[in-house]
């Protein structure tokens, strides 16, 4: 219709009218395209939201499938640094007990389930990361992919040169499985005897290679991987304006 009417407006060689005309289509233009940014704008942020509620839903799972492994992991270097002291004659101690048999035959223990937030690989693989607008947020992501890749290398790496010493040295240590009411899950129990496994210089070696590689497994793998989580976990928090009641709930 306002192609008709132009040209009738050039016919008649009205310039003033084709100038309005030509206005009116370069402003609706304009408008149709603010409206398309800003419909794309809201959806952005409305996908953004839906996304941080998937996410904290997958880090409250992830939590509730592997907090308590994952802090007895974290925990083992020092518990192996206690139990390499008196096993090396450097500690008051002298004599391993029952817990300290079972802390040095557990060190090719890495298994443990940190899986993937499947929120964020689906974020990434649809190339919509922009999506995200605070900064600090992207970044964390893409750390948390970083730090996982990481740690996943550290676990099949140290599990393939990892030795399982009650396997390798039967004589030294006693098995015995035993269940634990409190954790609800089944434990192992180890007897050994401290001056035997001194003696044997097998043992020895092979114990500190273990201790050297989980130390460095929890150092550059696992530590870095949970501090990194524990942060894209405070910043998705922060954007959702949520409140844990206590460290137990996050
Ligand atoms: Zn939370």
């Amino acid at each position: 219709m306002i192609l008709r009417r132009t040209t009738e407006h050039v016919k008649t060689q009205n310039w003033f009218a084709v100038g309005i005309d030509l206005l009116i289509v370069v402003i609706g233009v304009f408008i149709g395209i603010q409206v398309s940014n800003w419909n794309d704008s809201r959806k952005d942020e409305s996908d953004a939201r839906l996304f941080l509620m998937r996410l904290h839903e997958d880090i409250e799972q992830a939590n509730v499938l592997s907090a308590r492994l994952i802090e007895r992991r974290l925990r083992y270097p020092d518990e192996l640094r206690m139990m390499s002291d008196i096993l090396f004659e450097r500690s008051a101690e002298t004599e391993l007990d029952a817990e300290g048999c079972r802390i040095i035959g557990s060190t090719h223990y890495y298994n443990i389930n940190i899986g993937n937030l499947p929120a964020i690989v689906e974020l990434i693989s649809s190339g919509r990361m922009t999506i995200i607008k605070d900064p600090n947020l992207r970044t964390a992501l893409v750390g948390l992919q970083q730090t996982e890749a990481g740690l996943a290398s550290y676990i099949n790496t140290q599990i393939a040169s990892a030795v399982d010493i009650p396997s390798k040295y039967p004589d030294l240590f006693t098995l015995t499985p035993s269940f634990d009411p409190d954790g609800g899950e089944a434990r192992v129990r180890s007897q050994c005897d401290t001056h035997a496994l001194r003696a044997n210089q097998g043992f020895m070696n092979d114990f500190s290679q273990n201790v050297d590689r989980f130390d460095a497994f929890v150092r550059d793998g696992l530590a870095p991987w949970k501090s990194q989580f524990d942060a894209v976990h405070a910043l998705v928090d922060d954007a959702l304006d949520i409140q844990h009641a206590n460290e137990a709930d996050q």
